[in-house]
């Protein structure tokens, strides 16, 4: 398949790591924190971390934005189904995601509320138009790449006058969670080893383009390197890291140059900055609250945001005491860390969010046994 077969050729992956093993200092060890969950799962998917120079660790980022979703948020999705009577509609791998009573958007589904999966905010309106006697709620979750469609919808919704539709808005923002991991003193330390640099989101940068991780370079000193999600992608980006490692620079670099500008996409943003605003707060998975990490929904669209339509409050919940997805997506831990991995917590069963998407972590070693 064009521009897919290229990126996966063994010969060029064996070349590619006889360079970077070749570059990397003896004096040194490298790390490098993959952001996205779409490169964690290449990774583990083509063994990219056995190919590296023991002297090059990977850390799993917190890019996965069904890992990211706390508890809180899916608990207010559910509360919509079964108490409000609303229809609730959401991308698939969110239904499957842990939530407090040992509940999930699929087991609350199997309690009787009129829980539907969708594939895009598109199908949700559809749903909306066809069932004008109820609410339709859709639950809109991921970072800049899901944003610019759940903001056609609101516009869309807004030209059809649809009285029944609204948004539960947890859409969150890459560059603000980089902030934070550069921010946290214990998130900047993996063990005693600092973060490097980063390998860049390939389609968040699609989006906003590769302009706003310059800061990262900039005022941080680290580098950063935007990447596909093919394993020549990711190795090439690893490369690039390293040689920026060992001549002291701090750049931002464009590997996935085949998609990503320095500007990204203008019509989507101005989508995006038509229907939302930055949120104060936000809580992360993992993360806590971090400041200015999310969007919510501007108050000229107040009809359309589920929030303000029904008066919901957000009240957060802790993880379940031995799963350890805060500590693996802010980079500190590992899914063998923890004692539930493959045993209780599995993808059929998950008990945290990493095990739920194929981006996430947990779910990501499992698939592939990668333990490295
Ligand atoms: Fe959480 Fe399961 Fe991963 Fe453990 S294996 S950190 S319980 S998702």
């Amino acid at each position: 398949m064009k521009y897919v077969d290229e990126f996966r050729d063994g010969d060029l992956a064996r070349g590619l790591a006889a360079r970077i093993a070749a570059e990397v200092r003896p004096d040194r060890r490298y790390a490098f924190m993959e952001f996205c969950g779409g490169h964690t799962h290449a990774i583990s998917r083509y063994g990219i971390a056995e190919l590296l120079p023991p002297a090059i660790r990977m850390i799993h980022g917190p890019g996965c934005p069904v890992c990211v979703l706390p508890i809180g948020r899916i608990d207010q999705a559910i509360g919509m189904a079964l108490e409000r009577n609303a229809i609730v509609c959401t991308y698939g791998d969110t239904m499957r995601v842990p939530a407090s009573s040992q509940l999930s958007l699929m087991k609350a589904k199997a309690r009787g509320g009129d829980i539907r999966m969708v594939y895009s905010g598109a199908d949700a309106l559809k749903i909306a138009r066809a069932n004008p006697q109820r609410e339709v709620v859709f639950f809109a979750i991921g970072f800049e790449t899901t944003t610019p469609p759940t903001a056609l919808v609101i516009l869309q919704a807004e030209k059809e006058e649809l009285a029944n539709f609204s948004v539960l808005c947890c859409h969150v923002l890459t560059p603000s969670a980089i902030t934070h991991i550069l921010e946290s003193e214990e998130v900047r330390k993996f063990g005693t080893v600092p973060i490097d640099g980063f390998v860049g989101p390939a389609h968040v940068s699609i989006v906003i383009g590769s302009g706003p991780y310059e800061h990262f370079a900039d005022e941080y000193r680290k580098p950063v390197v935007i990447a596909g999600f093919e394993p020549l992608d990711v190795m090439q980006a690893i490369l690039m890291l390293v040689r920026q490692v060992n001549d002291g620079r701090a750049e931002v670099e464009n590997q996935f140059a085949r998609a990503v500008t320095r500007e990204g996409n203008r019509a989507a943003q101005a989508a995006v900055q038509q229907v939302f605003e930055l949120r104060e707060r936000f809580e992360w998975r993992g993360l806590g609250e971090v400041p200015y990490s999310a969007l919510k929904i501007r108050s000229a669209f107040a009809t359309f945001d589920a929030e303000r339509r029904f008066g919901l409050h957000y009240t957060p919940v802790p993880d379940h005491k031995a799963c350890e997805c805060g500590a693996i997506l802010r980079g500190v831990k590992h899914p063998r860390d923890c004692k539930l991995f493959g045993n209780v917590c599995t993808p059929e069963n998950p008990v945290g969010s990493c095990m739920v998407s194929s981006e996430g972590a947990c779910a990501a070693h499992y698939a592939y046994g990668r333990f490295r």
